[in-house]
């Protein structure tokens, strides 16, 4: 099986298992408890929190751990807004291209009166300071702005935002759950105020995450209770998981480089590859790209049969469009990039693995072809763009 689906999900690294092992086993005492094994699990927390807040530049004091990457956008967002009515400031500026766990939350936050304005991402799915600097007004209280987007893995330029941020004094949140672990994330030179990860997304455990603020910054909580991660998050800490999401960080941190340089060649063989079939073309930027993401759309076939008969030879991708309630939503992404309905729904995702070779992009572009050309040999479609009844598009 060639796993290529790792922005969806990524496998549990041996370091990470073996990191969270004694915390199951042995030391599994409530970290409040005063009893050692309790104080054990304690002491592993502020261990994991130091080794977090490092790999991002931030101190250990601004490292909040939840149930990962949703969570923390939420607390986030909800957080500045609190702020900003506090102030009189109801006005957001976000992008079109963000993560549902951050549009969904400005929708609530819409329908509680606050105004937002997104900001265009045009064809190559970036964003522009320039645009930003147009879109700020005296009273926006918060930017949130994804560090890098998880269907076409476009980086946006998240230093230049963040600049301009501070030095307007407007709150900067950035969802980097894509990010870290991935490519190099500074929050004092990146300048963020708030930033949200998951560990499930570079080779820890699902169900936990964390959300950097900046010193000073004070946060609303989602969940009330006990006095954990200083009365901000209440709930007896996943101590396994946190300990294994440090330890997936630090491993993730220390091979990130040559991580990176491999999995971008393999990136652009399979982009060149892909290139290839015809009436095809690359979603998101070419070169401010994620290392380890390819996404394409063929026009006249649609991406969930792409993706059945892909699962048949072995290889797992995703697809833009989801399934909710037998409509076919095209992805939110591609339609923001301009893409129309018929070729946004023809959309493949593969994301590379930090194991892949060249042998398995090889095969991943051979079995691509084979199956973009087996299903447009019978796609009505695809028939009537032949027979030039319908005009390409690609
Ligand atoms: C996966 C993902 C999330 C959600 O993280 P969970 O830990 O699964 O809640 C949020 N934003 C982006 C960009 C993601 O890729």
């Amino acid at each position: 099986m060639i796993y290529a689906d790792n922005a969806a999900t990524t496998k549990m690294s041996s370091a990470a298992i073996a990191a969270m092992m004694p915390y199951i086993t042995e030391y599994y005492g409530n970290p409040s408890s005063l009893y050692l094994a309790g104080q054990k699990a304690k002491e592993a927390i502020e261990r994991a929190r130091e080794s977090v807040a490092r790999c991002i530049g931030a101190q250990p004091r601004e490292i909040l751990f939840t149930s990962g990457g949703s969570e923390s956008d939420n607390q986030a967002i909800l957080s500045a807004a609190m702020i900003g009515k506090k102030q009189g400031k109801r006005h957001i500026v976000s992008d079109p291209i963000e993560h549902h766990a951050v549009l969904h939350t400005l929708k609530k936050l819409e329908k509680e009166g606050f105004e937002i304005t997104f900001l265009p991402v045009y064809g190559e799915g970036v964003v522009r300071a320039e645009d930003l600097k147009n879109a700020v007004r005296d009273d926006t209280c918060l930017v949130t702005v994804m560090y890098a987007n998880n269907e076409i893995g476009t980086i946006q330029p998240i230093g230049e935002i963040g600049r301009f941020c501070r030095e307007r004094g407007i709150l900067f949140h950035t969802d980097a759950v894509q990010a870290v672990g991935h490519i190099p994330v500074d929050v004092v030179k990146d300048g963020v105020d708030l930033l949200s990860a998951s560990a499930h997304k570079f080779h820890g455990p699902k169900g936990v995450g964390f959300l950097y603020a900046k010193r000073g910054i004070p946060l609303s909580n989602l969940i009330e209770g006990g006095a954990q991660e200083r009365g901000k998050r209440a709930g007896t800490e996943n101590v396994p998981g946190i300990v294994a999401a440090a330890a997936a960080l630090e491993e993730s941190a220390a091979k990130m480089e040559e991580n990176a340089r491999k999995l971008s060649a393999l990136r652009d063989r399979l982009i060149c590859g892909l290139s290839e079939i015809s009436h095809s073309a690359l979603n998101g930027d070419a070169h401010k790209r994620l290392p380890s993401n390819v996404n394409f759309c063929f026009e006249g076939i649609e991406g969930e049969s792409l993706l059945l008969l892909l699962d048949d030879k072995g290889i797992c991708a995703s697809s833009g469009s989801a399934c909710t309630s037998g409509s076919l939503d095209p992805s939110h992404v591609l339609l923001a990039i301009g893409r129309v309905h018929d070729v946004a729904h023809g959309s493949l995702r593969l994301t590379l693995g930090e194991d892949a070779d060249t042998e398995d992009v090889d095969y991943i572009i051979r079995s691509v072809k084979e199956v973009v050309e087996r299903l447009r040999g019978f796609s009505p479609v695809w028939r009537d763009l032949t027979s030039g009844k319908k005009p390409f598009i690609l």
